[in-house]
């Protein structure tokens, strides 16, 4: 008997990388290929929390994990301390992982990886091994083609070598795709700098990818996606385009108390507010924010740790107790399918922007590739707003409470939503675009 196709995949070991590669591996896995997921260690005991013994998800897919090389007391978060630390220890150990698989059976070896992009280093193994090296990448492709053209632009002196953006013109790679402009870059210059590090990264190990994944479609970015070689779009990977599990890949406990009270409030009535995993608004911003949303008079559901809750404005939290509900992580994909939501203010996260297409924004953009979302959202499928910032740097309560109700009473908008949602779940259909991109990369891989 001839070996059996076996995928290994890897995620970056962060909420919003995990998420969209576990949808794609389930959907891989449904097709009879054996997969195996390896997750960090501290990550694997979240997800097998959430998943109970006997789920779907464990008999299709093999979980295994190695550890990060962060002490157990170490804050994860801190994303310069996790990247170095995986990094440092985890090529080792995936070497070994591949190199046990194949001694443990004859039948048995891996003939596909695919990882992250920001694990750049398991393609350039997986050819070592002479194994199929497939990249995924979690933002939108747009993001991709800039990252791959950085060595250009750095040679042409747009950038420095610390990834200041040093020329007065906007970048432009396509005349029909927004163009990049120092606003769309991080004004601290050390973030700037580890922004620009992950860019340099990507494109150093593009070299080994032999195809691209991309959480995306023609239908949202047909141009950007058009100036990237070997790329797959197959997006986006949402729970309602996932026919074999129910399963998120969310790893922090969700409260769905908020759920039972969607289901008091009107329809189309309610703000949903939620800045990802890792976003955190300045006390003077959150105050602010708080006092716009009372100034709406609309109701409003809004994910914040609750010793933020503590700090608000006196009185806040009495006086819109009839209208507001605080949780401190929601079931953000049933919220956003809920008939009561009105409008989803959000950071752009990339995962974020595809889970609230159908739902007008409010966009409150806050660190590297979420400002350019921005641009998708607002200027290009013309299904949000942005809130703009006051001389000091501020989103106002009057700006706030303004642009909420332009946003609440502009039909175009709500129909565009709709229209990108529509558009989005046909790519999903037998005939669509990531429905067939991902049944030929099936095929492909259960060739190889
Ligand atoms: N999310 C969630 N509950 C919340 C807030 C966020 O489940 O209360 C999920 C959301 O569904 C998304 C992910 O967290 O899948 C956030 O990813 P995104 O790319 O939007 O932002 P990041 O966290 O990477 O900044």
């Amino acid at each position: 008997m001839g070996r059996q196709p076996h995928v290994l995949v890897l995620p970056f070991p962060g909420q919003g990388h995990i998420a969209p590669i576990l949808k794609l591996a389930l959907r891989i896995a449904a097709h009879g290929v054996k997969l195996t997921f390896v997750n960090t260690e501290f990550i694997h005991a979240k997800m097998m929390a959430s998943l109970p013994e006997k789920s779907e998800e464990r008999r299709l897919i093999n979980f295994v994990s190695v550890p990060d090389g962060l002490d157990t007391e170490d804050d994860r978060r801190d994303l310069i301390k996790l990247t170095e630390s995986v990094h440092r220890t985890m090529p080792a150990q995936i070497r070994d992982l591949i190199m046990k698989i194949e001694e443990s059976n004859s039948d048995e070896r891996i003939s596909c990886v695919v990882a992250d992009t920001s694990v750049g280093w398991a393609h350039e193994m997986a050819k070592n091994f002479g194994i199929e090296a497939v990249a995924f990448w979690t933002s939108a492709g747009a993001c991709l083609a800039l990252s791959l053209h950085i060595p250009l632009l750095l040679e042409a002196g747009v950038f420095d070598n610390n990834g200041t953006f040093i020329i007065d013109e906007p970048i432009s790679l396509s005349k029909d795709l927004p163009s990049w402009t120092s606003s769309d870059f991080e004004s601290d210059p050390e973030v700037q700098k580890l922004v620009f590090e992950f860019c340099l990264f990507v494109s150093k190990y593009a070299k080994f990818y032999d195809r691209i994944i991309c959480n995306s479609n023609y239908e949202l970015e047909s141009v950007a996606l058009q100036l990237i070689p070997n790329i797959l779009p197959i997006g986006p990977l949402t729970i309602s385009s996932n026919h074999s599990s129910s399963f998120t890949g969310i790893l922090l406990p969700q409260d769905e108390t908020c759920l039972h009270w969607l289901e008091k409030q009107p329809p189309s009535s309610v703000i949903y507010v939620a800045f990802g995993s890792t976003a955190t608004l300045s006390l003077q911003q959150a105050e602010e924010l708080a006092l716009g949303l009372e100034l709406s008079g609309q109701p409003f559901l809004w994910v914040v740790q609750s010793d933020s809750v503590a700090r608000f404005p006196e009185g806040f939290v009495e006086r819109v107790a009839n209208r507001a509900k605080f949780v401190e992580w929601a079931p953000q994909e049933k919220v956003l399918a809920h008939p009561s939501v009105a409008c989803f203010m959000s950071h752009c996260g990339w995962n974020s922007t595809l889970e609230g297409l159908g739902v007008p924004f409010l966009c409150l953009p806050y660190f590297a590739d979420q400002f350019y979302n921005k641009k998708y959202i607002c200027d290009v499928w013309k299904v949000g707003l942005e809130l703009e910032e006051d001389e000091n740097g501020i989103k106002t309560r009057h700006e706030i409470s303004s642009k909420i109700k332009l946003l609440l009473s502009s039909d175009v908008i709500k129909a565009n939503a709709l229209h990108m949602k529509e558009a989005c779940r046909k790519s999903w259909d037998e005939d669509g675009d990531s429905f067939s991109n991902l049944k030929k990369f099936i095929e492909h891989v259960k060739s190889l």
